[in-house]
């Protein structure tokens, strides 16, 4: 106890600590206030274990120790928060690490409009007040076919704006097996109650029939909803009623069909290997009146929430304060736009768009890619065994899920060590390395590296590696 007491008594004063220098080496670089609040926390934790009545040497109390460990808090605040990462998962939309990587044309355009003033709510040709929604509107309807469009925030605000501009207060139809959860704590039934839109469910979650819908129309029933079920397949014996059929009821009901694509497709992704979905265009053209899709899912550019249809409904959700609310900034809608415009020429996607670089790469070069780094890695004679797998792997974002891209992966084990601490290690750097981590190894897959990105990434995982206690 009085030996407890004692310690207690030597716990070293925060002055004191603050005068060593790896806090001095740090003064300037963080405000004075964060240094001694780091301090302060470094003896605290000292005085709980002691009070705890845990062994601490002695050492952990010498000044110099102390002020260390506060160093080590306010390692965080050196480096930026939201940091550039290499994802070697081999997933491509990963939503945790921002979804689509963006084209370089996207980045210019982001980049001149960021510099400096700009058209975004100008008409040039009177010099009167224009629309922010005028720049990517004609691009849209041109390669939808839809009459008109707008963009906000996201494809979630997307949804909870059309709902509320055109049904609040009535009643929406959607199918039990449309009732979607999307991670991050979007569901359809919760976003229908936020809008004040009631939510009527007909048919099972296996199968729904035209009859079901037709039953449930009422005299509050204002609007026919589809959802698509991005982030998973209903298998077996299922039927569903899709848009066209939905058409002449909407029709006959004087009711809006509305459609949430997910994705959202411009093009149809069967040409390069992907399972068909229907495009925005053919959503559309198949008479949904209002279809809301994402930006940077298969679109492969900026978050935004993109709504497309008939002009009458589009106005009036454009008025809407909600799109106010939700409005998109003019650094997305710049990379929006010029992610649009690459789409005019499908035929030079895969060398313009990144995701679809990524999405088309075949195993053999993949294969090839990967033992290029494990040749990089093999010449540091580390202590690991490297194999080259083939590893399946997700389109992600919620898109696709029954797809599984093949390809290839390099397996890196320890035979001594924790993958985990590794794994640790690689997210600590700048650029941070996200691999997967798989039954005790490191699975490194290449699919969503980028080529300038491969010397980088050997070097830091030979760094890492070599880092091993
Ligand atoms: C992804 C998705 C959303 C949400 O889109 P965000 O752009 O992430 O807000 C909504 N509905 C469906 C069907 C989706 O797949």
């Amino acid at each position: 106890m009085s030996d407890q007491q004692g310690l207690l008594r030597s716990l070293p004063a925060v002055d004191r600590v603050l005068r060593e220098e790896p806090l001095q080496k740090l003064t300037g670089r963080l405000p004075q206030k964060m240094l001694t609040e780091a301090v302060q926390q470094a003896v605290a934790d000292l005085r709980c274990k002691l009070l705890a009545g845990e062994c601490v040497p002695e050492k952990a109390l010498d000044p110099a120790q102390v002020a260390a460990d506060a160093a080590d808090y306010c390692q965080p605040y050196l480096q930026p928060s939201l940091r550039k990462v290499i994802n070697a998962t081999g997933t491509l939309l990963h939503t945790n690490l921002g979804r689509a990587p963006l084209a370089k044309e996207a980045l210019q355009g982001i980049q001149t409009v960021a510099e400096g003033y700009s058209t975004l709510e100008i008409d040039m040709k009177s010099g009167q007040r224009g629309h922010r929604y005028s720049h990517v509107t004609r691009w849209l309807t041109q390669l939808t076919g839809a009459e008109d469009a707008l963009v906000v925030n996201n494809n979630a605000g997307a949804v909870l704006l059309v709902l509320t501009a055109l049904g609040k207060g009535s009643e929406a139809i959607v199918s039990r097996g449309e009732l979607v959860e999307i991670g991050g704590a979007f569901r359809i039934p919760e976003v229908m109650e936020a809008g004040g839109v009631k939510l009527r469910e007909v048919g099972a979650s296996n199968r729904t029939h035209l009859r079901d819908y037709e039953n449930a129309i009422s005299d509050e029933t204002k609007i026919l909803l589809k959802v698509h079920t991005s982030n998973y397949r209903i298998i077996g014996f299922t039927s569903d009623v899709s848009a066209a059929e939905l058409k002449p009821l909407a029709v006959a009901k004087n009711l809006i069909l509305m459609e949430d694509l997910g994705s959202g497709m411009l093009i149809d992704l069967t040409h390069f290997g992907l399972p068909y979905e229907p495009t925005v265009a053919e959503t559309v053209k198949a008479g949904v009146d209002v279809v809301t899709f994402s930006g940077d899912k298969l679109l492969g550019g900026p978050q935004a929430g993109i709504v497309v249809g008939k002009k009458q409904y589009l106005q009036k959700i454009g008025r809407h304060p909600l799109a106010r609310a939700l409005r998109i900034d003019k650094l997305t809608l710049a990379a929006l736009e010029s992610t649009l415009q690459i789409y005019l020429q499908p035929e030079q996607l895969i060398e313009r768009l990144p995701i679809f670089q990524m999405f088309s790469a075949q195993p053999q070069q993949q294969k090839l890619r990967c033992g290029k780094l494990m040749a990089r890695l093999q010449v540091e004679r580390l202590p690991i065994e490297l194999t080259l797998i083939e590893d399946f792997t997700q389109v992600g974002g919620g898109s696709m899920p029954q797809v599984q891209l093949p390809g290839w992966a390099l397996e890196i084990k320890l035979p001594e060590g924790s993958v985990d601490a590794l794994a640790r290690r690689l997210r600590g750097f700048i650029p941070a390395v996200v691999p997967r981590v798989q039954n005790d190894s490191l699975i490194v897959n290449l699919r969503a590296v980028a080529p300038e990105e491969e010397i980088l990434l050997a070097q830091l995982l030979i760094t890492a590696i070599g880092g091993e206690g």
